[in-house]
């Protein structure tokens, strides 16, 4: 069939957390149906099954082998496909479900947070001949030898996004429980905006900064092959937001997110001397154990000697501290501290490559409540503070409120 019509709709854990919400999906496969398309179905697990699942491993193992800990945790998704298509079976709809592996959908080796290399698009093609709703586990994907990989928390966005992407999808639908991305998180903002359409790199951003309304490969891979994202809700008709090329309309926006992110643990090395090769005795070893490091600051040299602060993800803080104490050891630093109440804020916009002072305002709206900036970084589209957790919803507002995303700007 040469003229086949491709529509992927992703659905989250919310979105498939129980019958009834699963009653919900099938009306938008159904509709999906209706306007002529062959659909691909990415499902999450449901609601709390992968966190369930994590906790399971974590009473086996402290430190579960993470090859093993994939194959358990990828169940989830598991659970959520055969149930569904159980429910358009029902419906009379020809439909079967897919496991990353029967695609297959092929991966790196990096177990927990692998990335897709291949999709095997002319097989999925071939059972779309036979089928008019393929229901494909999100989240999953296989080593080249067949071994079960999964993508990282929230990696069914990208999932869905690199299937649309394989197949020619004309959009790619990532259903969840808000109406669309929003100018910063709905739940914890109640003046935030929805907005109609969102630039790539701006939604990378948001995504890197931590707004899990989309997994940030998700948006990459729909950057690089060009794929029309739209995010919106499982429960509503709203059209929801599209995320889509940078145009000139976008570019007149400073600010156009404010993006918050808990999971930040920060370690601090004590006086080390301030010689060359400090910085790789640090952040060496972290790599080697695949321990990625977020900001990082060095504070300048008091009689030779210098403090290197860091973050990292709470899940990776112990490892960390016990590679921390042979650097110490090696090096000569004093002490390793640690907080593990911190969080990190950042303020997003395209508009921000063309005005300066953005990030003096962002300090002083935060100053003048009383919030401590502990940390900074920024890029050419965003500036990123990192203040204590107990603060992080007041700043989120005020950063808010500070570059007017209440308003509409039409
Ligand atoms: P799903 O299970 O459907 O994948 P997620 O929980 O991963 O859903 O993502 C949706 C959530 O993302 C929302 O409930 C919201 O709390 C959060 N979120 C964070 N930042 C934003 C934003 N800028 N716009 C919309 N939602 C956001
Ligand atoms: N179930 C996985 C998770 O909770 C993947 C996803 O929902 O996107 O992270
Ligand atoms: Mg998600």
């Amino acid at each position: 069939m040469t003229d086949m019509k491709i529509l992927v709709q992703k659905f989250g854990g919310t979105s498939v957390a129980n019958l009834e919400c699963m009653r919900r999906v099938q009306e938008k496969v159904l509709e999906g149906l209706a306007q002529g398309y062959k659909v691909i179905t990415v499902l999450s697990a449901r609601a709390g099954d992968t966190n369930k699942l994590l906790s399971l491993a974590e009473e086996w193992s402290p430190t579960p082998d993470r090859a093993a800990c994939d194959v358990l945790v990828s169940t989830g998704e598991q659970v959520s496909i055969s149930l569904f298509t159980m429910l358009l079976r029902d419906a009379g709809v020809r439909a079967r479900s897919l496991l990353g592996w029967q695609i297959p959908i092929t991966t790196d080796e990096d177990f927990g947070r692998a990335r897709i290399r291949a999709i095997d698009s002319k097989a999925l093609r071939a059972q779309l001949e036979n089928y008019d709703v393929l229901v494909v586990a999100g989240f999953q994907g296989c080593t080249e030898d067949g071994r079960i990989t999964t993508l990282g928390r929230g990696g069914s966005d990208t999932s869905a996004v690199a299937l649309a992407a394989a197949l020619g999808s004309v959009e790619c639908h990532i259903f969840t429980d808000v109406d669309g991305v929003y100018t910063t998180d709905p739940n914890i903002c109640s003046t935030a905006r929805k907005m109609d359409r969102v630039a790539y790199e701006e939604m990378l951003e948001m995504s890197s900064m931590g707004a899990k309304v989309l997994h940030i490969r998700s948006v990459e891979f729909a950057k690089k092959y060009k794929v029309p994202v739209r995010v919106r809700s499982t429960f509503s008709d709203d059209p929801g937001t599209l995320v889509t090329q940078e145009d000139s309309s976008m570019e007149a926006v400073l600010v156009s997110g404010i993006a918050y992110d808990r999971d930040q643990a920060r370690v601090t090395l004590r006086d080390l001397p301030d010689v060359p090769g400090m910085a790789a005795a640090v952040f060496g070893p972290l790599s080697e154990k695949g321990i990625l490091v977020d900001m990082i600051v060095q504070n300048t040299s008091l009689d030779g000697h210098t403090d290197i602060t860091f973050t990292i993800s709470r899940k990776d803080l112990q490892q960390t501290l016990r590679i921390m104490d042979e650097v110490a050891k090696k090096t000569g630093a004093s002490e390793v501290l640690h907080d593990v109440s911190v969080a990190k804020v950042s303020a997003i916009g395209v508009g921000m490559r063309n005005h300066s002072g953005v990030a003096a305002r962002a300090f002083a709206a935060l100053t003048q409540e009383g919030i401590n900036i502990l940390m900074i970084s920024t890029s050419e589209i965003k500036i990123t503070l990192l203040i204590q957790e107990k603060y992080l919803e007041l700043a989120v507002r005020i950063l808010h409120d500070t570059f007017g995303l209440d308003w509409d700007i039409g």
